[in-house]
């Protein structure tokens, strides 16, 4: 819709040392939807989610958000910008609880707003609304998976970015996260970026994918369209 925020990608190019991670990578992901990005480990995902986000410099090329260049620009500064990143791995600060890690994503902002959030969080993640004074440590997978969602929605973004959420999660939890995600979409017409090697899960819920294969664009369309080409399933997806 008019006010989600769009993301131009333009002749992406990053290295580490000898290696090219991204090379000449351009997409545009579009504005309250979901771009699903897809390619086997090494393909360059989460480089291209860390250059997003600031935490790697490219060598060249653009990274326009909402039509201004933020390459350069420092990873908090991008999160002011309304810029949200679940990295992999679904680090939380295990000593302390669900609804203490869930704040920590809302640092800086004022609390009126916090209260608000929160219980909007706490709405599309049931489990975590039980858990609100449980530790951290204590959670299952799935449920940490949430809480570093909800965590980062604390910042109420305007642009996701997630590495892998279904990383080692049963198909029914897996389902369940991103039903919810796509709820979420549909609702704020946030714009998302849904790093997956679950290829069939993320097209299910995806507008839009690009296939990257060794740092570069191999395919790019319509969610629909990619998940009913066999060829293209056999060659890149592994479905
Ligand atoms: P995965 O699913 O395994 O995370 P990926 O698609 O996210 O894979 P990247 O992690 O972005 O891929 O890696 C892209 C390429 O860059 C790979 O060849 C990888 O070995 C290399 N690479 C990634 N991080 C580094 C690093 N810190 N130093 C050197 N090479 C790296």
């Amino acid at each position: 819709t008019s006010d989600a925020t769009e993301l131009v990608i333009t002749d992406l190019t990053v290295r580490y040392g000898p290696v090219t991670a991204l090379d000449s990578v351009s997409m545009t992901v579009a504005p309250g939807a979901v771009t699903a990005v897809l390619g086997a480990n090494g393909a360059g995902k989460t480089t291209l989610l860390r250059t997003i986000s600031g935490l790697l410099e490219p060598e060249s090329g653009r990274i326009e958000l909402a039509g201004v260049d933020v390459v350069g620009v420092s990873p908090d500064r991008m999160s002011r910008k309304g810029l949200a990143h679940v990295p992999e791995g679904r680090g939380v600060i295990a000593e302390l609880t669900v609804e203490e890690n869930l704040r920590l994503g809302a640092l800086g902002r004022n609390r009126s707003h916090d209260a608000v959030t929160l219980d909007r969080i706490y709405e599309m993640f049931p489990p975590l609304d039980s858990r609100r004074s449980s530790s951290a440590h204590t959670l299952s997978g799935g449920e940490r998976q949430m809480l570093v969602i909800g965590r980062a929605l604390m910042a109420t973004p305007s642009v996701l970015l997630l590495d892998e959420p279904s990383l080692g999660l049963a198909p029914k939890v897996v389902a369940q996260i991103f039903d919810i995600l796509r709820t979420l979409v549909d609702a704020e017409s946030m714009t998302v970026v849904l790093v997956e090697q679950n290829a069939r899960s993320a097209l299910s819920i995806a507008e839009h994918a690009v296939v990257l294969d060794l740092g570069k664009v191999a395919v790019e369309g319509p969610a629909d369209t990619l998940a009913e080409d066999d060829t293209l399933r056999h060659a890149y997806l592994g479905f």
